[in-house]
């Protein structure tokens, strides 16, 4: 079971759900962790199509311009996400750029298998290493860590 965070800016929201509910049998085998506005369309996907009986997790967050992609961000730097699918808007600037920076940022840092596009997703939910224990190779920070000030 993966941690799998899932994000969408508004004019990608029916993207993102239209690729959950192509992919939703893969999705509910793992912990989905979505931005607040993005949860609430994630989880009735997903409830819809597997009705009642059917558990999945899913962790909402604060929504992204209120805080959640700093949530989101955080649990990255602490390792607690696999996966990051973040259909981020190209033709549209955001309150929380800064924000979508950053977490962008953190993403590359922790070399979190991220995609900025429903291809990418594809291949990255396709792929045969989610069914294996797969940990990132993170580069080895001490020197700056220990630097001399
Ligand atoms: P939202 O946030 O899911 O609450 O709309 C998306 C984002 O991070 O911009």
């Amino acid at each position: 079971m993966k941690n799998i965070a899932l994000v969408a800016h508004d004019n990608r929201k029916k993207d993102l759900i239209n690729w959950v509910e192509w992919n939703w049998k893969e999705l509910i085998k793992h912990h989905i962790f979505c931005t607040g506005t993005t949860g609430k369309l994630v989880e009735a996907a997903l409830a819809g199509k597997q009705g009642k009986s059917i558990h999945f997790q899913i962790t909402k967050l604060k929504s992204g311009p209120l805080g959640g992609d700093q949530q989101l961000g955080a649990l990255i730097s602490e390792g607690k996400i696999d996966l990051f699918i973040f259909l981020w808007d190209p033709m549209q600037p955001q309150p929380h750029d800064v924000d979508v920076k950053a977490l962008l940022r953190i993403s590359a840092l922790y070399n979190v298998p991220t995609a900025c596009n429903r291809a990418t997703a594809d291949f990255i939910i396709s792929s045969p290493l989610l069914q294996s224990e797969y940990k990132p190779i993170i580069k080895d920070y001490s020197e700056y860590i220990n630097r001399k000030i």
